[in-house]
């Protein structure tokens, strides 16, 4: 069974005290959630505080980063067993910006997931085109290899912790969504190759989520798909009543995908 999952990433934008403000707004904004999951995902130094405001009301927590390794010398960094101590479930790894602006390779976001699986979280592996890369017809070998590096040595037994997020780089932030059609080709490349990886029964369990400049607006038609099974929603995650227009504009009233 394949719950759709809708994830808000509020990157390096809140304070402790406004995110805190954020999340209540969320909270009452949402209501009781049917058929749905949803995570916050707010910055490393927001966790703390959004987390008791989240606590008994359906919501999940979700870091935006984990360090490779358990613990240790490694200054600024925050390890999986920090993130598990303040309730976080989940954690995105290899976001297209780290990838961009921290230099993270496959091989190095294949560490992060590792690291997240060997403690209790569950990894929602980004990955996603260039827009050059697409116009030069490598879209599929790009997520190919992004999905089969970045799992490279799970075991099948992982798959159920595991999300993907398919997030197209050109439409991150920019107000340029991917067409439904297109982000559903995209995910069938994605579930085509985790079939590869885990074989068809594992793989099943496994939600792939479309990323990139949703709205209220444009949910619905994502919905639709049943390649999509949730959305990672950035920009419009830090605003309550945008957030609730996704969450409620479609991904409820879905069947339950097996
Ligand atoms: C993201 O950061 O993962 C994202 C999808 O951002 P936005 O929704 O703002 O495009």
């Amino acid at each position: 069974m394949r719950v759709p999952l809708v994830i808000g990433n509020w990157k390096m934008t809140t304070t402790h005290v406004e995110a805190k403000d954020l999340a209540q707004q969320i909270v009452e904004r949402l209501g009781s959630l049917h058929g749905v999951e949803v995570v916050l995902a707010p910055p490393f130094t927001s966790l703390a505080a959004v987390a008791p405001v989240l606590r008994g009301r359906g919501i999940g927590l979700g870091a935006q980063d984990v360090h490779w390794e358990d613990r240790g010398a490694f200054t600024g960094a925050i390890s999986h067993r920090m993130l598990e101590a303040l309730e976080c479930t989940y954690v995105l790894v290899g976001h297209s910006e780290r990838r961009k602006h921290f230099g993270e390779s496959d091989h190095l976001v294949n560490r992060k997931i590792q690291a997240a699986l060997r403690g209790g979280l569950k990894p929602v592996l980004c990955v996603g085109e260039e827009e050059q890369e697409r116009s030069g017809g490598q879209l599929r070998a790009v997520i190919r290899r992004q999905v089969s590096q970045g799992l490279e040595g799970i075991d099948s037994g992982a798959a159920e912790r595991l999300t993907i997020a398919y997030e197209p780089v050109w439409a991150i932030g920019t107000g340029k969504s991917a067409k439904p059609e297109d982000a559903a080709e995209a995910h069938d490349v994605i579930r085509r190759q985790l079939e590869r990886i885990f074989g068809p029964d594992r793989s099943r369990t496994v939600r792939i989520l479309y990323g990139g400049s949703v709205t209220g607006e444009n949910t619905a038609g994502l919905a639709a798909r049943a390649e999509v099974d949730g959305v990672l929603v950035g920009g419009a995650s830090l605003d309550a009543q945008s957030f609730a227009a996704i969450v409620h504009g479609g991904w409820e009233t879905r069947p339950i995908t097996g």
